[in-house]
This record gives C-alpha cells, sequence and structure tokens, in this order.
C-alpha cells in the first residue's frame, strides 16, 4: 500500500479519505506496513480500525506514469521539430 507524507510534516497518512492528506507536495512510501519509527497520522488510524479507509489506488499510479511520459516524447518530437526547422532557415540563410 501507499503511504503519503506531507513535506512540512511528520505525520504520513495512508487513506485518501482522511481530511489530513497531503495534496499538492508530498513524499511516497510504498510498503506492506509502516516501518516502526514512522508515524501514521491518527485519523487514517480510525479509518483503517473502522474499516472505512480509502487506499490510494495503485493502478493509477500507472496510467497517470504513462500518460506524464507520452507528454514528454511528444514534447521531445516536438522541440526536434523545432530545432530541425531552426537548422533549415540557418542554411537557407548561408546561402542568400
Ligand atoms: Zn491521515
Amino acid at each position: 500500500m501507499e503511504f503519503h507524507r506531507n513535506l512540512n510534516d511528520n505525520t504520513w497518512h495512508c487513506c485518501i479519505n482522511c481530511s489530513r492528506w497531503p495534496a499538492n507536495s508530498y513524499n511516497i512510501l510504498r510498503a506492506e506496513k509502516l516501518p516502526d519509527p514512522l508515524k501514521l497520522c491518527d485519523l487514517c488510524k480510525t479509518l483503517q480500525d473502522s474499516g472505512q479507509c480509502v487506499r490510494f489506488p495503485d493502478r493509477a499510479i500507472g496510467s497517470k506514469a504513462s500518460s506524464s511520459l507520452r507528454i514528454a516524447v511528444i514534447t521531445t518530437a516536438i522541440l526536434a521539430g523545432v530545432i530541425a526547422a531552426a537548422v533549415l532557415l540557418s542554411k537557407n540563410f548561408d546561402t542568400r
């Protein structure tokens, strides 16, 4: 399962329905259980104990990563096109 921790907070969260679930900048830890010295959020603990904890969906990370990878590939392709066009322009300029 996945644990999220706010960058300026030492408490780890495992339930996305936790009111303190980090939304913007956070660290991610993937483990079966939270390692011992790390502190789990009290609210997340309560949600887990009552069976109301909604865990971070693992598959969503994969599809998110692949879509951002696709964007990176497209950007590279555009950049390569721009460079090719610039080379063509400078060649035309040289002959004049
Ligand atoms: Zn929490």
